[in-house]
């Protein structure tokens, strides 16, 4: 069963759709949280994007406490739900507790990437999307593929 087979990718069942959309999820969180990840002395260094917390990723609950936060929540805009712009890491409290801290987040976001590419992903969260079997294969042989990148597979050696 190769990846361009066409023909078995359409009639996935809801339940492998459902399987390879986490598993979609899965990758592209992981890989933002590794490239905002630092490397120190000490280790692995999360720093959450919203409150600046920062802590060594040295145990199973200092790991725990590291998400990768949306700036528009992925169960309400599909179509942005893989965009790198609207992800960055987070910590715990400011993800669970503050909802994403998403007045920071958002005027943190505007700092970094510029008002001209954040209104562009406003735009693009209000567009219907629904992912094709082909198109999530795709996202995650691409997200597998830039964590081969030098830089990942350095910081995954700590992680
Ligand atoms: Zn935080």
């Amino acid at each position: 069963m190769g990846r361009g087979n066409k023909k078995l990718m359409k009639i996935k069942l809801p339940m492998e759709m459902k399987n390879l959309l986490k598993k979609t999820q899965n990758i592209v969180n992981k890989y933002t949280r590794i490239k905002y990840a630092i490397i120190t002395s000490d280790g692995l260094m999360a720093r959450c994007f919203c409150c600046g917390k920062m802590w060594i990723l040295d145990t199973h609950k200092a790991k725990k406490n590291y998400h990768c936060s949306h700036l528009f929540r992925e169960d309400l805009f599909a179509s942005v739900r893989f965009h790198h712009n609207n992800l960055r890491p987070a910590c715990n409290y400011c993800n669970i507790n503050l909802h994403g801290n998403l007045a920071i987040y958002t005027e943190k976001l505007i700092d970094e990437i510029g008002l001209e590419e954040y209104e562009r992903l406003c735009f693009l969260k209000n567009q219907t999307k629904k992912y094709s079997a082909m198109e999530l294969e795709q996202i995650i042989f691409e997200h597998e593929e830039l964590l081969l990148q030098p830089e990942f597979a350095r910081k995954l050696q700590l992680y």
